[in-house]
């Protein structure tokens, strides 16, 4: 189950997402690119505080479709 962990979500201005088949893969992805496009230290791309807040963004993809809860207004008459 392939998980997503997008760089909007992290707080970045970037349209860049990493993708990794686990948990590790992802967060060892998302350091890379941390470290390489964000000038994020070694230091603190490895600390737990970050880790978790990057836990905290990451999506699964093969989630279920949520319900729409928004109905057009104006429902076509009979
Ligand atoms: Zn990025």
């Amino acid at each position: 189950m392939p998980l997503t962990l997008s760089c909007a979500d992290m707080g970045y201005t970037c349209g860049y997402e990493v993708v990794g088949d686990t948990m590790e893969d992802l967060l060892k992805s998302t350091r890379e690119h941390a470290v390489d496009l964000h000038n994020v230290s070694e230091e603190i791309a490895t600390s737990p505080e970050k880790l978790e807040e990057w836990k905290g963004a990451i999506k699964q993809t093969s989630r279920p479709p949520q319900a729409r809860t928004s109905r057009p207004d104006d429902p076509e008459p009979h």
